[in-house]
């Protein structure tokens, strides 16, 4: 069988491509792990067959033991392109995915300028993604105080879905929205079946403690000043209007980067059972990392909301195994070092955003592991169920036919550390160098073609645009 690439033919080279196959005493399909030969066929998934069955045409990649397990969707990314690019950028962002075993990425509306509000921000963003992908991406369109009316030309345009915040971006150009906004927006998202995502945090209780902590004199190089300016209620009381909005109506809209487990979790459960279309994700950060061990002035664990203490990671832990957590993300969402403010190291001052891309494998992996917890498991959270989210079920995140075929070669035993020389997105300050990690990966394959090997990049960047179901 011979295929070529929709790219290839663009090029006017038609290149014909061989049959493959990947074989592998473990690879992970939907059913769990088994010894198994995926046949490709150009960019495609044709059939996981008995590991004995390899086609007869086909180039054979045998990995022996390694685990062989669908590429990663990152739902929760900030590229910063076009715009800010000094922050970050495509090409850089999605080395650090391809890297980190991640094909698919979804990028947030807000850093870019223009930030992604009607439908000509976002044939901007595409014009500057052109070229410069190494991995499959999509974008979130973004809701903002006054852009309703601009919401159906993003739904024709295909984003999978929006973002939304209601408290402060950080960013002026993309401005925070109110019930009242939030009931405009979904009137226009009913019946589209697109979710809205929302920062889930409220001004008020963030805004009351702050002055507390201001007029009592707290020291903001200590994490413990910003961590208690940032109460888990602000969180919660969000989500008590979130999921009041989506039973009324009956639109999906999904919880980003959950922090505080109590008593969001009980709300959220409660709303699930009820049949309430609301789900949620929390952040690799906030699975590896606890209050108690954060060192005074360390801005590179600035996010918001914040990374709360050892007793809360715990329930966040368990509440993924629960199945009360759909997925996790890295929210990665870097910016250049100097506005981290490590200088003076004040919490307050500092951009509010971890730089992660790539790095939530090994890292959360390390943590579940150690608490039994199945590499199936992982792949449901950081593949499957975030290939949902964005509408690419079936297409992105499974090991199956008709897939797209996309493969991480992933040596799940392996204990490292990660180093500077780990990370591949623009700027090397992150809270993750020097964290044990365990697991690494060997190989990533986009729709067919080796994109990365143990530390190396190869071809050139031919990730799409990935237009939802
Ligand atoms: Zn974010």
């Amino acid at each position: 069988m011979i295929s070529y690439t929709e790219s290839d033919e663009e090029r006017g080279q038609v290149k014909y491509k061989m049959a493959q196959a990947f074989r592998s005493r473990r690879v992970l399909t939907p059913e769990g792990f088994r010894p198994a030969t995926v046949a490709v066929e150009g960019e495609k998934i044709a059939s996981v067959r008995a590991w004995s069955d390899v086609p007869p045409d086909a180039a054979l990649n045998d990995y022996g033991d390694l685990v062989v397990m669908p590429g990663l969707v990152d739902t929760h990314v900030h590229i910063n392109e076009p715009g800010r690019t000094e922050w970050e950028g495509f090409e850089t962002a999605t080395r650090a995915a391809a890297a980190g075993g991640v094909t698919t990425l979804v990028d947030m509306p807000l850093n870019c300028v223009p930030e992604t509000i009607d439908a000509t921000a976002l044939e901007a963003k595409r014009a500057a993604a052109k070229g410069k992908t190494w991995v499959d991406w999509a974008a979130w369109g973004g809701v903002v105080r006054g852009n309703a009316d601009s919401l159906p030309g993003l739904v024709n345009a295909g984003v999978p879905g929006f973002k939304c915040f209601m408290i402060h971006s950080g960013i002026d150009g993309f401005a925070w929205v109110d019930e009242n906004d939030l009931r405009l927006a979904l009137e226009k998202l009913r019946g589209t079946g697109l979710p809205l995502l929302a920062h889930a945090e409220k001004a008020e209780a963030i805004d009351k403690r702050t002055s507390e902590l201001n007029a009592a004199g707290h020291d903001w190089r200590k994490y413990s000043t910003y961590f208690l300016s940032r109460p888990s209620i602000s969180e919660s009381d969000a989500i008590v209007t979130l999921i009041a909005l989506a039973d009324e109506f009956k639109t999906p809209i999904h919880v980003v980067h959950l922090s505080g487990a109590s008593p969001a979790l009980t709300l959220l459960k409660g709303a699930r059972a009820r049949g309430v279309p609301i789900t949620v994700e929390t952040c690799a950060h906030y699975l590896c990392f606890a209050s108690e061990d954060i060192p005074d002035g360390a801005t590179e664990y600035k996010c918001a909301p914040p990374i709360r203490n050892a007793a809360n990671r715990e329930s966040l832990l368990q509440a993924l195994e629960d199945g009360d957590i759909d997925m996790i993300t890295t929210d990665h969402s870097p910016c250049p070092p100097a506005m981290k403010k490590r200088d003076t190291g004040r919490f307050d001052q500092a951009w509010g955003g971890i730089a992660s891309l790539g790095l939530a494998l090994p890292s959360v992996w390390r943590v579940m592991q150690r608490r039994g917890v199945k590499l199936e498991s992982m792949a449901r959270w950081m593949a499957a169920a975030p290939a949902c989210l964005a509408s690419l079920e079936g297409r992105k995140g499974t090991i199956a036919a008709g897939a797209d075929a996309d493969l991480v070669v992933f040596d799940p035993d392996t204990e490292w550390t990660i180093s500077k020389d780990d990370l591949h997105f623009r700027h090397k300050l992150s809270p993750y160098i020097g964290l044990a990690a365990r697991g690494r990966v060997r190989e990533t394959w986009l729709r067919g073609e080796m994109v990365y090997s143990s530390g190396g990049f190869f071809g050139a960047p031919r990730g799409k645009e990935q237009v939802r179901n």
